[in-house]
């Protein structure tokens, strides 16, 4: 291999830019993996990195990029040999380590996962990190012990990638869902995914009391803000809210009144370090509880450069479900 195509993100004191470029091995960061990449994936982070919105990126020049699937080519790390089919979530990777919009990416071994079996690279990026973000918020109030009759399920963000894949696999476990959404129009979307019952996204934005009608036995929340508050303020007793997104804002402005009087549990969710076995044990889960009709359903593919243009809509909220993409065309 001489050159191969990635994305490149570039700061100088005057502009921020996004490019597609012919790169070489010496360009990737170091690692002792080296896997082409089959597809990687647009998710909220890697909009807010190629759009330079938020400081994600911590070095320049950089392959942004949080996730990857494909082959490994070569290795030094004694878990891996050339053939074996690997995914990435995370570790840092497009933000201080190069990442996966590029054909080829360098890592530690330490960081990859094997591809489950039942699942293509390209389904796996469909999933990416959103879907394997949603089944870790979906364990977490599972080991708290949230049960089908335990009643609702809130999902914020409803359309979007955590939410979608939440909503299929909670709806898949037996759960009750309410999707909360901007986008009533895609309520049938919703539906099909399996929300019981949508509701529009204002019922639960705007600022609200420290406590409400208890409604929900658990939340996924990926929007924070003031719905996160009203989410937590109308969570049963000792019910369960897994936090992992900030679309609405990173503020969070409740009071304790739902933890100390209700005993309600905030759990919070940070899928880039997470322990290899809590990854493992998600990753298990999503191979079980994501029907494959449903996954298709909310996946769209785009090409390398479309990921450049892709990164404005996704944080626009224009991008229904998963942006899968393909990185060798
Ligand atoms: P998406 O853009 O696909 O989904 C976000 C959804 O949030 C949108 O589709 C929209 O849903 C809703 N939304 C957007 N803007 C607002 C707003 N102003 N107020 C209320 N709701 C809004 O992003 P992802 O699913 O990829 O990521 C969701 C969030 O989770 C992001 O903040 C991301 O950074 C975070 N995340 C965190 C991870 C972690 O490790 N903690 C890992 C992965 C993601 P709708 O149109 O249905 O209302």
């Amino acid at each position: 291999m001489n050159t191969f195509k990635a994305i490149v993100i570039n700061k100088t004191e005057s502009a921020y830019t996004a490019d597609v470029k012919d790169i070489s091995e010496n360009d990737l960061s170091e690692g002792n993996v080296l896997v082409k990449v089959d597809y990687s994936t647009i998710n909220y982070k890697d909009g807010l990195a190629i759009t330079g919105k938020s400081p994600i990126v911590r070095k320049f020049p950089m392959v942004p990029g949080i996730d990857f699937a494909g082959t490994v080519v070569s290795s030094a790390h004694p878990s891996w040999k050339a053939g074996d089919k690997v995914v990435l979530n995370g570790w840092g990777v497009g933000e201080s380590h190069t990442g996966g919009l590029s054909q080829y990416a360098r890592v530690s071994g330490d960081w990859l996962i094997h591809l489950p079996r039942v699942f293509t690279t390209r389904q796996a990026m469909a999933i990416g990190t959103a879907g394997y973000t949603a089944m870790l918020c979906i364990n977490a109030l599972r080991k708290h012990g949230i049960k089908p009759t335990d009643g609702e399920v809130l999902v914020t963000g409803a359309a979007g990638g955590v939410g979608s894949i939440a909503i299929a696999a909670l709806a898949r476990l037996g759960f009750t869902v309410v999707a909360s959404t901007g986008r009533m129009n895609e309520s049938d979307y919703l539906k099909t995914l399996g929300a019981s019952l949508v509701i529009d996204r204002s019922e639960l934005s705007n600022p609200g009391k420290p406590l409400g009608k208890e409604r929900w036995a658990a939340v996924v929340d990926s929007v924070g803000s003031h719905t996160l508050a009203n989410a937590c303020a109308t969570t049963k007793s000792e019910g369960a809210v897994a936090a992992c997104g900030l679309a609405q804002g990173m503020d969070f402005p409740s009071t304790v009144a739902p933890f100390i009087l209700r005993g309600v549990t905030l759990y919070g969710i940070n899928s880039v370090t997470t322990p290899l076995v809590r990854r493992e044990e998600a990753w298990a889960d999503l191979t079980e509880c994501l029907p494959k009709e449903k996954l298709d359903a909310m996946t769209h593919e785009i090409g390398l450069r479309e990921s450049i243009s892709a990164a404005g809509e996704i944080l626009a909220g224009n991008i229904r479900g998963r942006l899968v993409v393909d990185v060798n065309r």
